[in-house]
């Protein structure tokens, strides 16, 4: 497939996405496999979830709308 035009960036869900653990302070980086992306219906925001490698507990955070090329977010 190739795009001729692009359109509004996407969470991409193949890029390592870091994660802070509001539980246990724990901070990690989650590889593709690792976490779910996923759309809440309620407010239409996309949210990447995934377990702390620390204390095992759900963790969620918005995605970011845009590519992430910016090393502080990976
Ligand atoms: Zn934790």
């Amino acid at each position: 497939m190739k795009i001729i035009k692009e359109g509004t960036p996407q969470p991409r869900a193949d890029t390592p996405q870091k994660f802070k653990c509001k539980q246990c302070g724990c901070e990690f980086v989650a590889e593709k496999g690792e976490y779910d992306t996923y759309m809440n219906f309620y407010d239409f925001r996309t949210e990447l979830t995934s377990y702390c490698p620390n204390c095992h507990g759900y963790v969620s955070k918005e995605a970011f709308r845009t590519v992430v090329t910016d090393s502080r977010y990976i």
